[in-house]
Order: structure tokens, then C-alpha cells, then sequence
């Protein structure tokens, strides 16, 4: 089932999101504060679309938006914005919004947006498949990662990198394509975050992380899944 985040203070606006939704064919997971859309998303990384109000009681939705790209750059997220906060859509573009609904909104329009929203990040949610590549296994649906069995913990961040290498075995990946494809085109940051990232990846995957075998470096370039 399709999973959504409404994070929306105001009780009746919430149940009514929440209502039509749940008549589209949706499951929705609630929250009345930034820190508890926060908690949930944590509690359910099956989630693939967030809908984000602006004006929160703790911080507002642009604060929430960017501490979940922070972490995972593939939900999809829509903000939820009152007519009066034109300024706040370029804001919320810039802190990686992917939509924004105008209120008042009708089912419809939500809906629609959403389905959009879905069908754009595509493929991803759809599929319920594994990437075996012993002894790996990669479950794109759970989007967890086994290892002879045994399941390693994984943040979202290092999840995206493993599937990056899985569906790429033996490629050199460039340090700015792995950037690109899991923080996303638009993201700011340094590329020495996917060097940080690798390296504690390989804790968690590597036989000896002094000589490792499955992520290997590509000298002035970048890294290649392949042993
Ligand atoms: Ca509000």
C-alpha cells in the first residue's frame, strides 16, 4: 500500500486530508508537529510521500523538510501552503520541496498532485524486488540489506548508495554521480559527505575494512561495487 505522511496541526484539516486520502486508495500516517512527523518517518521508512503544513506549533515546514532531506533525498514531498505565503513556494523549493498545494485545496487537486508526485519518483515504490549479489541481498522494497543471512542496519543515505553499487556492479562511479543520484541534483553540500558516508559503510559491510573487497576505490575518481 501507498504510504503518506500528513503533517497538518490543525485536527480538522488533518482528518480531512486524511479521509480522502484513505478513499484514494492510500494509507496515511498522522502527525501534529514537526518533531513527531519527524519520529514517524523514522518509525516508517516504507513511507514514500510526505505532505508538509507550513505553520507548526515547534518549527515550521520548511525546517521539517530539510532535516528529511537531511536524511533520505527519496521521499516525495509536498508542502501544504496558505495563499499568503507566496514567498514561502520559492522557499520551499529551495529547501527541497518537490510540490506545493495551495489551501484551500480539494480532494481532487490533492489527490492528483500526489498521484503525480508518485508516478515522477516512480519505479522505486512500485517494484517489490531483491538484488541478490552473494552475499548480498538488497530488498528495494523493505530497503533493507543481508549479508550471509544476517541483516545490517542501514541509514537511509547508506541504503541508496548500496542500491546505487548493486544496480551498478563493476562500474567506477564517479564521486559526483553517487552525490547526484542519492542526495540529488539539487543538493548543496560537499562531495567529501559520500567519502563519509563510504567509509562507514564499509564498517558495516567490509570482512576488513583496512583491505576492502566489495567497495573499492577508483584512485582521483570515485568507487566500484565489484569484487
Ligand atoms: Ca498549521
Amino acid at each position: 500500500m501507498k504510504k503518506i505522511l500528513v503533517l497538518e496541526d490543525e485536527a480538522n484539516i488533518r482528518s480531512f486530508v486524511v479521509i480522502n486520502l484513505n478513499r484514494a486508495g492510500y494509507e496515511t500516517i498522522e502527525a501534529g508537529t514537526g518533531e513527531e512527523a519527524l519520529e514517524q518517518l523514522r518509525l516508517n521508512p516504507d513511507v514514500r510521500v510526505a505532505l508538509l503544513d507550513i505553520m507548526l506549533p515547534d518549527m515550521d515546514g520548511f525546517e521539517v523538510c530539510r532535516r528529511i532531506r537531511a536524511g533520505n533525498s527519496k521521499i516525495g514531498i509536498i508542502m501544504l501552503t496558505a495563499r499568503t505565503q507566496e514567498m514561502d513556494k520559492v522557499t520551499g523549493f529551495m529547501t527541497g520541496a518537490d510540490d506545493y498545494v495551495t489551501k484551500p485545496f480539494s480532494p481532487a487537486e490533492l489527490t492528483a498532485r500526489i498521484d503525480a508526485l508518485y508516478r515522477r519518483i516512480g519505479g522505486d515504490m512500485m517494484d517489490d524486488g531483491e538484488i541478490q549479489q552473494p552475499p548480498f541481498v538488497l530488498n528495494t522494497r523493505k530497503r533493507t540489506l543481508e549479508k550471509n543471512g544476517q541483516r545490517i542496519k542501514l541509514t537511509q543515505v547508506e541504503y541508496s548508495i548500496m542500491r546505487v553499487f548493486m544496480e551498478n556492479p563493476g562500474k567506477a562511479l564517479s564521486r559526483e554521480e553517487i552525490l547526484d543520484r542519492v542526495w540529488g541534483r539539487d543538493y548543496f553540500g560537499e562531495l567529501k559527505i559520500v567519502d563519509v558516508n563510504i567509509r562507514r559503510l564499509r564498517l558495516k559491510i567490509e570482512d576488513n575494512v583496512q583491505n576492502p573487497v566489495y567497495i573499492t576505490t577508483v584512485w582521483g575518481y570515485g568507487y566500484k561495487w565489484g569484487f
